[in-house]
């Protein structure tokens, strides 16, 4: 029943030592799906409690390098694991993500030889053209694969716009409905939103023995919501004997952006328990960040607002803001402190290898004098943003941090009063 939420990489662009690149992993009872995955997340996964073996769905909020260029890496060493049990059946993990990705991983994982001892597929989804400018549009050519398959590789989906709900639906069963909504950033972006099935409550045991009801299949047909006939000839029906139902939890992880496209986000988020934001850049740099596509704290606090979220929780942060357990240097510090705060030579940027070059330019700070100034800056100042646009609502925030696990407890809803 427990369910938590551990960020493996908050930073923006390109990962640092003390940010990684976008990842984060949502684990529901025993199994971890895994929200993007920038480069270095299989290190991340290796330094932080969640175990790498358990990840079976993996999510792609866009195609940006900071938030899949890990994933043929990852893929290649889960596979390593797969190997350790001879003559099991290997793991099978579902890929969900924009067009393009499927081509991706197919050259990736066929030109570096990949033996992988588990099978992957890819779903993806189709994005519609006001997702972002016509600059970041994918050519046909890239979205078209190879038609060989990777020996590994099983046939995914595409995965079409529902226009009644504005939202693709990627998972509906018993336990979840998973469905991803559009997002504008400088190429299609998506987000996620994760919403748990309500559970039925707990039997009176009790009153179901002095009725004459013994545990067994009676039980299970109850909990499904069917009447049974006692022996005396009377219909028992199941809200007589069930306590109430436990509310499912639902989970929101937004991808890169600067806007919701459509209203499907805002459907599909309502009453989040967690909503999962970016916010690149402070409210003072609101124009810089959404000429990126990006958002500030106050911007994302709207949203939570709008969707009426209990938790807002902010991550993928500029390289250029110190991290939260750092103390606070007037734009000095070491070489090093430097280096991390988006520093570095131009050749060293370009190697950190995240994103694009504007994306890189965008993080790292722009002019030296930038990083100078930016320097002292530090992470907890777009917290309290947020907050102050928040004020007398009841949505709380948390900052993200690399490692942090924030837990999504079941909540107790009033009928009528959502967030
Ligand atoms: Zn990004
Ligand atoms: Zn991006």
């Amino acid at each position: 029943m427990s369910m938590d939420l551990t960020f493996l990489g908050t930073g923006s662009a390109y990962p640092s030592p003390h940010r990684g690149a976008s990842a984060l992993v949502l684990r529901t009872e025993g199994d971890c799906w895994l929200f993007d995955c920038g480069e270095g997340t299989q290190t991340q996964l290796m330094r932080s409690p969640r175990k790498a073996s358990k990840i079976t769905k993996i999510f792609i909020s866009h195609l940006h390098g900071d938030h899949f260029f890990g994933l043929p890496g990852l893929l290649c060493t889960l596979s390593l694991s797969c190997s350790a049990q001879p003559g099991q059946q290997g793991a099978y993990i579902e890929i969900f993500g924009p067009q393009g990705l499927r081509h991706f991983l197919r050259v990736a994982l066929q030109i570096s030889s990949a033996e992988l001892q588990l099978s992957y597929a890819v779903h993806e989804l189709e994005p519609s053209s006001d997702q972002s400018p016509c600059t970041g549009r994918l050519d046909a050519a890239l979205i078209t694969c190879s038609p060989q398959r990777h020996p590994q590789e099983q046939p995914g989906k595409t995965v079409h716009l529902d226009p009644d709900s504005d939202c693709y639906t990627l998972i509906d069963d018993q336990k979840f409905l998973v469905q991803a909504f559009r997002l504008y950033h400088r190429v299609p972006s998506f987000g996620f939103a994760v919403q748990e099935r309500d559970r039925p409550g707990r039997l009176n045991v009790e009153l179901l023995k002095q009725l004459g009801v013994n545990p067994g299949p009676l039980y299970g047909r109850l909990k499904s919501g069917h009447s049974i006939t006692l022996d005396s000839g009377r219909m028992l029906h199941p809200a007589e004997v069930l306590g109430p139902a436990v509310h499912g939890r639902k989970v929101c992880v937004f991808g890169d952006c600067s806007a919701l496209v459509g209203s499907g986000g805002r459907r599909a988020c309502e009453g989040a328990d967690v909503l999962v934001h970016e916010a690149t850049l402070e409210d003072g740099q609101q124009e810089r960040a959404v000429e990126h596509g990006h958002s500030t704290p106050s911007m994302a606090a709207a949203v939570a607002l709008t969707c009426g979220a209990h938790t807002l929780v902010l991550h993928h942060f500029s390289q250029r803001y110190r991290p939260a357990g750092e103390r606070q240097e007037g734009g000095g510090g070491t070489a090093a402190e430097r280096h991390e705060g988006g520093g570095g030579t131009a050749a060293e940027r370009q190697e950190a290898g995240g994103g694009t070059a504007a994306e890189r330019q965008e993080a790292g700070g722009g002019t030296a004098a930038e990083r100078q100034e930016a320097g002292g800056a530090h992470v907890s100042q777009l917290k309290v943003q947020a907050e102050l646009s928040l004020q007398g609502s009841s949505t709380r925030v948390i900052l993200a941090e690399d490692f942090l696990t924030v837990p999504v407890p079941l909540r107790e809803r009033h009928p009528g009063k959502t967030g």
